[in-house]
């Protein structure tokens, strides 16, 4: 941070420069220049969100240089300054520079995502706004079948209340809604919103666990290389490849630890705070008050006063999700990133930042040492090590000497040939049985959500769809029984077919919900859990299911990939797979990629206590390598396979892509504005690259606006992003049309 004699340096310097987050459009955001009044002078710093004049109104920004000179004549005078802390240094501005540079996205909008910008001084104690039922349960759901189809976010918010049970308040950030649709719900007195004073939990104090285990060969190998370059004091990345279960978590407290005695701050990220909580609870243990959590729940006031404590290096160990990266920590030494092939890294709104790639970046505007860590590394990142742009660091076996779970691929087509249609396998009826039997525990995961996937008309053939989206809709047993998974649009029931006035609809496909009806009717005494985005719409909810699965008070869990995460359930010694083609056969290059991923994570999960493990993957596409190698925890015969079909198909990590969406309410309008686009590209088009499209997007129609998507290809991204800043210079659309841009885009759809 800034230290004192450079404050009253910068004391006298009367004029600022201010970047205010005006334009959708990249590079478009030139700093403002302004006059600092006397009375604030000494006060502002890089970072300080400012109050200034624009036109004939106000609005606000943040200082990003403090001046001698001003380039322009006549300038206006700084309003205010919102606060004294300011909201980022000098390493995180250079940051937000460059992914704002490097992802073609504005300044403003990555300066906005850094942190608690005009919260002013954070206060002690914090506030939860909570809401709850105004009305009857009964009230409610007449209400919530008024709004479903106009409005289905108040809709969406009546489900979550009367899911949670009458008069139980849910905290409002958990519905993850905007404030105006709250308000409009109370207006109409449906809803009571409230605001309830919470003390932040105090970290806990004394209670450190010490390091009990003895590090193995291997582990103490990839720690001895990860503080020697702590030591040297330089950038440096390693990537830890270590099976399920070998003991990664280890290496990352202990580089923590070493990290913090020589005087340096750490940051820990992970895909999702909610989904690793014994991952924190490790964490917490280990380094105590030492640990600030930065999690999306956290109120304004919460997380301000994490971000002043690690600012002021009160606290050590930052602990975050994707923008855990922008812990304002002055005294990085190393970022530590679990799971690094987690899609859930890239940011899929504006900013479109891939937090590994900013992490990458940081280390090295901070000198600092950079660990990411996976069992099954992304291709991107393993392709790195084998050029040596990493140092591969190998933990090839469990840590407990236990041997990693037998796996079983069943042919669901030779299941089909010999008669059983059944979603269960008789194989994993059979060793499901025999596990309940032995009163083990098993895990049913199933990659999506929901009774069946979709419903057809058993007259005309037409599936039922969104009336905003081109998806299907999705059939549940529990709440409104139609959902669309984009835009939550709802219906309580089916309609007749909108084609052809049939009221027969055939549900095709199967969720979760439906893997859980099924065990009732097999297994009527066993005690079933389910543990998807449904089941844990409740605060909290998430936490319970996992504790009571691993307090031994359910035989079974069926989950989505929120299950395949992390957990360490000791007693779990059956792994299902019931269908492991619902990511493989997605229309995208990296289905296989995902398929294997999400295969080794579940099975990982199996025999990591005194019993041995099984998994059973059941798939009507057994020889695709994806699955075979996920069978024999084989991912370098994965890794190498898949290259190669990566090279022939010239995708990354041989290539660097940019997706472009052009989306407008007419498809007509759409199309136009891409072509034109699409031209401007072309004639902006540089030696290797490639100018794909414009072509509808797969998912054509989103919200009720259609999307044309234009991909450019090339070996470089300087070009890819060159041609794209060009073209966007002479492009004019509409004002109706609406531009998305995705630089190194992880979903594709
Ligand atoms: P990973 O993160 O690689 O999947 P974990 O870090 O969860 O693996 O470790 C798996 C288990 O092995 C944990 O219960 C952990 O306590 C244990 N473990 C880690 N290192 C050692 C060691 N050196 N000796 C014995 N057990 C270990
Ligand atoms: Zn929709």
């Amino acid at each position: 941070m800034v230290n004192a004699s450079e404050d009253s340096r910068k004391a006298g310097k009367p004029f600022a420069a201010v970047v205010l987050p005006l334009t959708r459009r990249p590079g478009g955001d030139r700093p403002y220049f302004y006059r600092v009044p006397p009375d604030l002078a000494g006060r502002l710093q890089v970072g300080s969100p400012v109050e200034v004049p624009l036109r004939a109104g106000r609005t606000r920004g943040w200082v990003v240089a403090l001046l001698d000179a001003c380039p322009v004549a006549d300038v206006k005078e700084i309003t205010r300054v919102l606060a004294d802390v300011p909201a980022f240094n000098a390493e995180l501005y250079s940051l937000a520079k460059w992914i704002a540079g490097t992802y073609l996205c504005p300044l403003g909008a990555v300066l906005r995502a850094l942190g608690p910008a005009w919260l002013g001084r954070p206060s002690a104690g914090a506030v939860r706004r909570a809401v709850r039922l105004a009305v009857s349960p009964a009230a409610a759901q007449q209400s919530r079948k008024a709004l479903a189809g106009r409005a289905p976010q108040q809709a969406k918010v009546l489900d979550a209340l009367l899911a949670g049970g009458p008069g139980v308040p849910l905290d409002v950030r958990a519905l993850g809604v905007d404030r105006r649709v709250l308000q409009r719900l109370s207006e109409r007195g449906l809803v009571k919103l409230e605001e309830e004073a919470v003390d932040a939990p105090a970290p806990a104090e004394g209670e450190r666990e010490g390091p009990a285990l003895r590090l193995n060969r291997e582990q103490e190998a990839a720690l001895a290389a990860v503080r020697q370059a702590l030591e040297a004091g330089r950038f440096a990345t390693f990537l830890l490849h270590g099976v399920t279960g070998s003991g990664k978590t280890e290496v990352y407290l202990r580089a923590i630890a070493a990290a913090v005695a020589l005087g340096k701050q750490a940051i820990f990220l992970v895909p999702e705070i909610a989904l690793t909580p014994q991952m924190v609870a490790s964490l917490r243990g280990r380094f105590g008050s030492e640990v600030a959590v930065l999690h999306s729940r956290l109120s304004p006031q919460e997380r301000s006063r994490a971000w002043q404590r690690l600012a002021q290096g009160e606290a050590s160990v930052a602990v975050g999700a994707r923008s855990g990266i922008f812990a304002p920590v002055p005294r990085l030494g190393l970022i530590v990133m679990d799971e690094e092939q987690e899609s859930s890294y890239k940011q899929e709104v504006v900013p479109r930042y891939h937090a590994r790639e900013a992490v990458l970046k940081r280390a090295q505007l901070a000198s600092a040492v950079v660990l990411l860590g996976s069992a099954t590394p992304s291709l991107e990142s393993y392709y790195r090590a084998e050029r040596g742009l990493y140092r591969l660091l190998r933990l090839p076996a469990r840590a407990d000497g236990r041997p990693l779970p037998s796996v079983r691929v069943v042919d669901m087509r030779q299941e089909l040939r010999e008669g059983n249609p059944a979603l269960l396998s008789r194989y994993l009826t059979e060793r499901l049985s025999a596990a309940l039997a032995r009163g083990e525990q098993a895990l049913l995961f199933l990659n999506r959500r929901g009774y069946h996937a979709f419903l057809v008309c058993r007259h005309c053939g037409a599936a039922l769809r969104c009336r905003a989206c081109d998806i299907t809709l999705t059939y549940h047993r529990e709440g409104p029984a139609l959902r669309c998974h984009y835009c939550g649009f709802s219906l309580a029931a089916a309609p007749p077919c909108p084609a052809c006035g049939a009221e027969a609809w055939l549900g095709l496909g199967s969720g979760t919900e439906r893997v859980e009806g099924e065990i009732r009717r097999y297994w009527p005494r066993a005690r079933v859990l389910r543990l998807d985005a449904d089941a844990v719409r409740r605060r909290g909810a998430h936490e319970e299911v996992y504790a009571a699965f691993r307090e031994g008070e359910a035989d079974i869990l069926v989950g989505t990939q929120m299950a395949a995460k992390g957990f360490h359930f000791p007693r779990l010694t059956l792994v299902g797979v019931v269908n492991a083609d619902v990511t493989l056969n997605l229309p995208d290059f990296r289905a296989r990629e995902r398929t294997f991923q999400l295969l080794a994570q579940v099975a990982g999960r199996a025999g990591r206590g005194e019993r041995p493990g099984e998994v059973i993957v059941q798939t009507f596409f057994p020889e695709d390598y994806s699955i075979q190698a996920a069978r024999d925890h084989d991912y370098l015969s994965f890794y190498r396979r898949e290259m190669r079909q990566r090279q022939r198909l010239g995708y990354p990590p041989f290539t660097r892509l940019v997706l472009l969406v052009v989306s407008a309410p007419a498809a007509e309008k759409a199309k136009e504005a891409a072509t034109a686009l699409g031209r401007l590209l072309v004639q902006e088009k540089l030696p290797g690259t490639m100018v794909l499209g414009p072509a509808p997007a797969p998912l054509s129609r989103l919200e009720n606006r259609y999307r044309y998507q234009l991909i450019l290809k090339g070996d470089a991204g300087g070009r890819l992003r060159q041609m794209v800043r060009q073209a966007l210079a002479a492009w004019r659309p509409g004002r109706e049309i609406r531009l998305a841009i995705d630089v190194d885009p992880i979903f594709m759809l």
